[in-house]
């Protein structure tokens, strides 16, 4: 690894490589990101979890954030489409702030690009040509970009980060292995007016019969976004405006929630998301963000985990003339592996198994008593501090996990778990 870093060059002006840029500028690092000012019309990653609020504090953002925003005080899970439990970040009763924000993606990239900019963080409107070098996997900027950039760094960047997101630019010209995730789900989402109300401004997330779906409130739009196998997608339409339209009418829960509704966007698509690179970082360069890896979009733990890498590579490279990549590598494999498993509990049914057997048992003593140690513990799933904290973690893994199985051994519910697995 080349040591003594003094110049860094950022792939990509996204939320990781904003907020990366800033936090090394703030250290004293000469700073430049390549960035694509156009933008499409609608990016998905719209709501936040409570556990961001702090680094949008440190980063001096978040009265900006909230002032375009809607203020997210729980989420809201639906079994069905009459059965909906709502968790409150409140009875997480964690160290972290009890709410978060719903933000419009296209104005919070910008909040953070015009925080790198206002602080003095050079940016260049350029495709970064990227090439290999040597006989290992050391990287160059291209002759083409360094003349672009008017020789900037004085010679080649110490450090080259790639930031740009499902792009995955580091990755690919290096054939980095991925591995990918289980779910093949093909998400297609726009933004909806007319739509049944969302008070307070909770996310709203749906198991359907097939697949899954969320409604984000925005500022006088919803955002509705669908998850579901490519394989049925197919049979409602040859479009994405189609299918996204026609799979609307026709799915009971969506249908009751958005049948006065009128599209308001085009229609995004984003598929084969679940991809992580199996290493991070090389002889001088590293990798952040989505481009090192996304898990999924349940639990809305993107944004976040870009940023917190932001930090925990800020700090890092900040660390000394000797940066511990391998430190970094590991701390975000971990990060995504914990994050993974509540993934699961989620996919498998295992969730919604327990909310049922909640609903049957709260009157029971056993009810009582678990009930709300269960939500408190629920809900930091959905704040992000359930990852963090060992106790909730071990609790929702038996809660989830040998309470249910064992519940039904011995007659207390009779579900199969795999009745409610999302399809
Ligand atoms: C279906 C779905 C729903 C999601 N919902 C949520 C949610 O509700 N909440 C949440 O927190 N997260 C959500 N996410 C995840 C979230 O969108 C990402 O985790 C987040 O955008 C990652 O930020 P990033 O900066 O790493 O990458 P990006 O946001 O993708 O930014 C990368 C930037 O790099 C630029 N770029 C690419 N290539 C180059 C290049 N060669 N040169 C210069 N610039 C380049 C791109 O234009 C882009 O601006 C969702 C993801 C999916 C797939």
């Amino acid at each position: 690894m080349k040591k003594n870093i003094k110049t860094v060059a950022i792939i990509g002006g996204g939320p990781s490589g904003c907020a990366l840029a800033t936090l090394l500028n703030r250290q004293g690092f000469k700073v430049a990101v390549f960035y694509i000012a156009k933008r499409p019309e609608i990016i998905v990653g719209e709501s936040l979890v409570p556990a961001i609020i702090p680094m949008l504090r440190e980063l001096g953002i978040e009265d900006e954030v909230k002032s375009y925003s809607t203020y997210k005080p729980g989420a809201s899970v639906w079994v069905n489409k009459d059965e909906e439990a709502t968790s409150p970040f409140s009875y997480g009763q964690g160290s972290i702030p009890d709410y978060a924000y719903n933000v419009p993606r296209v104005k919070f990239d910008k909040t953070l690009f015009d925080l790198a900019v206002r602080e003095g963080v050079q940016f260049f409107e350029h495709i970064a040509q990227i090439e290999k070098t040597g006989n290992g996997d050391e990287l160059k900027l291209g002759d083409e970009t360094i003349k672009f950039i008017n020789n900037y760094f004085n010679g080649q960047p110490d450090l080259i980060v790639d930031a740009s997101g499902r792009s995955r630019t580091i990755s690919r010209l290096l054939n980095i292995p991925t591995k990918n995730g289980y779910r093949k789900d093909v998400a297609l989402f726009s933004h909806m007016i007319d739509t049944e109300k969302i008070e307070p401004y909770n996310i709203h997330l749906h198991r359907l019969e097939k697949g899954w779906a969320w409604r984000i409130p925005l500022p006088d739009r919803i955002s509705i976004g669908v998850v579901i196998n490519p394989k049925h997608l197919e049979t409602f339409g040859s479009t994405k405006e189609e299918r996204y339209d026609n799979y609307l009418k026709s799915e009971p829960t969506l249908q009751k929630f958005t049948s006065m509704g009128n599209r308001a966007t085009g229609v995004a698509q984003y598929d084969n998301y679940q991809l992580i690179s199996q290493q991070m970082y090389g002889t001088n360069w590293v990798l952040n963000g989505d481009a090192g890896g996304f898990l999924d979009p349940i639990f809305s733990s993107g944004l976040f985990l870009a940023i917190k890498g932001s930090f925990r590579l800020a700090r890092i490279i900040g660390d000394g003339k000797n940066p511990n990549y391998a430190q970094y590598q590991k701390e975000q494999m971990l990060e995504l592996e914990v994050w993974q498993k509540l993934i699961d509990t989620w996919y498998s049914g295992r969730l919604f198994t327990l909310f049922k057997v909640g609903q049957d048992r709260l009157d029971t003593a056993i009810g009582r008593f678990l009930g709300p140690h269960i939500q408190k513990h629920l809900t930091r799933i959905f704040s992000g501090e359930a990852v963090y904290v060992g106790y909730s973690r071990r609790f929702l893994n038996f809660v989830t996990g040998s309470m249910i199985s064992i519940m039904k051994m011995v007659g207390l519910h009779n579900r199969d778990v795999r009745d409610l697995e999302i399809k």
